[in-house]
């Protein structure tokens, strides 16, 4: 499955949730690209170019890195897909790598949320440096400049640092790179009948409650 949906819309948090839930594997294509960082590959500083502006990272670096995680599954595993495809080109490569595994996506699910509330999020988000995952950091909490300086990851204990392109000049730019070009890729999914929408203004608990009803939605009748 893909979750799609806007930068803030929780498709991290929901998808880390799932992929403990349904034993299946969650790539994000951001994380791909901040592991690489981290490690100092030129991969990784090549893309950071990009997501520091807050645009999309060239498709000729972002469709082989996410393809060789998702075919490096078994093409019976299950996955979540989260960050991809952010446009259509990187849609129609996808469809076409798992038409050649003969399993296509089962689902799309879309998690809305208005943009006024995506800013509020992202401008609190806090993320872990080692598993990547995301926190939402009220101001009282912040040190100065917005630092954190006392707080962990509560799923690993790792350390919390605000991502550069969670500052307020590259989240402006994001939601407008989402709406140009991701935002397009809701019709391709809505044309082979596999999207769903769940709002995502709720509870973490909630959203993932929506989520699964519209996963199993789709599961054939008798399952
Ligand atoms: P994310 O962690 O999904 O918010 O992604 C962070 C940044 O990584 C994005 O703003 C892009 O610069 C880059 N990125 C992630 N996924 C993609 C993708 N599918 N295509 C192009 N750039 C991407």
């Amino acid at each position: 499955m893909v979750l799609f949906g806007p930068p803030g819309a929780g498709k991290g948090t929901q998808a880390q949730l799932l992929a403990e839930q349904l034993k299946v594997s969650h790539i994000s294509s951001g994380d791909l690209f901040r592991q690489h960082l981290q490690q100092g590959t030129p991969l990784g500083l090549r893309a950071s170019e990009f997501m520091n502006r807050g645009v999309l990272v060239p498709d000729e670096v972002t469709i082989d890195i996410v393809l060789d995680k998702v075919l490096s599954l078994n093409a019976e595993d299950g996955f979540i897909l989260d960050g991809f495809p952010r446009n259509r080109n990187q849609a129609e490569v996808l469809e076409d790598a798992l038409m050649r595994r003969a399993r296509g996506l089962d689902k799309v699910v879309y998690i809305q949320v208005p943009e006024p509330e995506l800013v509020k999020r992202l401008a609190g988000r806090y993320s872990c440096r080692q598993c990547q995952a995301p926190h939402s950091i009220p101001k009282e909490s912040l040190g100065p400049e917005g630092s954190a300086p006392d707080l962990t990851c509560q799923r690993c204990g790792g350390e919390l640092y605000q991502r550069p392109d969670d500052r307020p000049k590259a989240v402006q730019k994001r939601i407008q790179v989402y709406q140009d070009e991701t935002l397009p890729v809701l019709s391709y999914y809505q044309d082979r009948g596999i999207l769903a929408e769940v709002s995502g203004v709720d509870k973490i608990e909630c959203v993932n409650h929506r989520v699964l009803e519209a996963l199993r939605a789709s599961e054939p009748a008798g399952c």
